[in-house]
């Protein structure tokens, strides 16, 4: 396991954060990968995962509040970006059929994690994002558990 921890003072420097964490598991071979965000309410989870896409070709990531999954299959690889700040529950979390997209092979990405209760396996990716006393500071903590890529 590794546990990377990386300071950022603008949104652009969080995407690059991102962007450099894809093109690892890009290049390790990865095709899946999971990876659940955690952090507060504009800290910069969309941020990161608008930058990991990125690494893959897609643009134009918007937040899937509303929508709770995005599904992105144009890049290198589909990308599903889920956002759980509305999800409640087991039941919510099901209906969404979360489990059916973990399965696939892809690259999902979950913020709001803390809501996904005993849905998430114990060897996903972790990143958590804290602000810090800089101004547009950001802390950004990667922890990676050993994982088979394929
Ligand atoms: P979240 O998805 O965690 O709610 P967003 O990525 O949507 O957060 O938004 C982050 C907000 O914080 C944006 O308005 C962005 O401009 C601002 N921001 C300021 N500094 C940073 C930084 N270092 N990293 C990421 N976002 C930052
Ligand atoms: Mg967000």
């Amino acid at each position: 396991m590794t546990t990377e921890t990386y300071k950022t003072h603008s949104p652009e420097e969080t995407e690059a954060v991102g962007r450099k964490f894809a093109e690892k598991l890009l290049s390790e071979g990865a095709v899946r990968a999971l990876i659940a965000l955690y952090g507060d309410l504009g800290v910069g989870k969309t941020a990161f995962v608008r930058g990991f896409s990125s690494a893959l070709g897609i643009r134009a990531v918007k937040s899937p509040t509303y929508t709770v999954v995005n599904e992105y299959g144009n890049g290198l690889r589909p990308v599903f970006h889920f956002d759980l700040y509305r999800i409640t529950d087991e039941d919510d979390l099901y209906s969404v059929g979360f489990d059916d997209y973990l399965a696939k092979e892809a690259f999902c990405l979950v913020e709001w994690s803390e809501n996904a209760g005993d849905a998430l396996p114990d060897d996903c990716i972790r990143v958590t994002i804290r602000k810090t006393d800089d101004k547009d500071g950001r802390e950004i903590t990667v922890f990676s558990p050993e994982r088979n890529n394929t």
